[in-house]
């Protein structure tokens, strides 16, 4: 599972599976961001696998008895999910019926059958209804996890049959502790990221990505096109002016380091910049200077102004192509 803060959950329901106490509807309710689904995925091989004894079936099953393996290739006849089908956002009671139905065959693989339903407070006032015909008379061998990130919009006669699993959020020190782990960022970026989302890890490694290929790419790109091109300062200070300083001058260090890196390597720094023909020691001065800007970021130093000098040495790092 690799979500240290869903190990507990996961490990009292599989208990409950173990003394023989599994609800036959479970509802996984939390805020969004924080592994919902892949809590409920890896609780759903684990309750599907054939050797549940064998170690990591706190990950999500064996990962080789036959149960895993259809699961893995996406072909498991005990498997089911009811999720958005279009552009709806609404589970329909079609596709609900279509479950119950199918909760009602014997198993030929499994000991039991796992269907997921989510976002669960999307199902239409008809889905519900038919949904709680199954939770009133459910299949014996069939388990329903319902995900919800908003269970105060479910039907009270829905909430009333399901056992209830609340997932809280991590505390702020594992979810930085993973963070570090995922992405390999300094703790800076981490902290700005978690805070943006609220705390939520998953949720806060997606800003972190987005950022990534957005932010740091724009920058990048902005980058190439100055070398060797004093002349186009204007127009890459304007690209880049959208951009928060702090940020900025974080970027461009990154950006000085990672050719710096692939200079001194002999590497490719995997975007579109010789390296190879840069010079070494001012590379190195202009990433020691984005880290001094960026301590002035929030003093009355003018911005603008540190940037141009600083994209004027960038550009005369290339040789010039006027
Ligand atoms: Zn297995």
């Amino acid at each position: 599972l690799n979500l240290p803060w869903l190990d507990a959950p996961l490990a009292a329901v599989l208990r409950r599976r173990d003394e023989d106490r599994l609800p036959h509807a479970l509802l996984l309710s939390g805020p969004r961001g924080i592994g919902k689904r892949r809590l409920a995925d890896s609780l759903l091989a684990s309750l599907l696998c054939l050797e549940p004894d064998e170690p990591g079936r706190e990950r999500g099953g064996c990962g080789h008895c036959r149960s895993c393996r259809l699961l893995a290739g996406g072909a498991h006849p005990e498997r089911f999910e009811v999720t958005f089908e279009d552009d709806s956002r609404q589970l329909k009671v079609d596709s609900i019926r279509a479950l119950t139905d199918s909760l009602t065959l014997t198993t030929t693989i499994s000991p039991r059958k796992v269907a997921l339903i989510h976002p669960a407070e999307a199902m239409n006032r008809n889905a519900a209804n038919a949904l709680l015909k199954s939770l009133e008379e459910p299949p014996g061998d069939a388990v329903l996890i319902l995900l919800s990130h908003d269970p105060s919009r479910l039907p009270a006669t829905i909430l009333s049959r399901c056992q209830r699993l609340h997932l809280e959020l991590p505390d702020a020190e594992q979810a930085r502790a993973w963070l570090r782990a995922e992405t390999g960022l300094e703790q800076a970026a981490i902290d700005e990221a978690l805070e943006a989302a609220a705390g939520r890890p998953l949720l806060a490694r997606e800003l972190l990505e987005q950022e990534a290929v957005g932010g740091l790419g724009k920058v990048r790109r902005a980058l190439a096109a100055l070398l060797g091109r004093p002349d186009a300062i204007g127009r890459c200070a304007a690209a880049l002016e959208s951009i928060e300083a702090e940020r900025l001058w974080r970027w461009l260090s990154t950006a000085a380091a990672d050719l710096l890196r692939s200079r001194l390597a002999g590497t490719n720094p995997g975007w579109d910049i010789p390296a190879g023909h840069l010079p070494a020691a001012p590379m190195a001065r202009l990433q020691q200077q984005a880290d001094r800007n960026r301590r002035l970021a929030d003093s009355s130093v003018r911005q603008d102004l540190l940037l141009r000098e600083w994209l004027l040495e960038w550009a005369r790092l290339g040789a010039s192509r006027n």
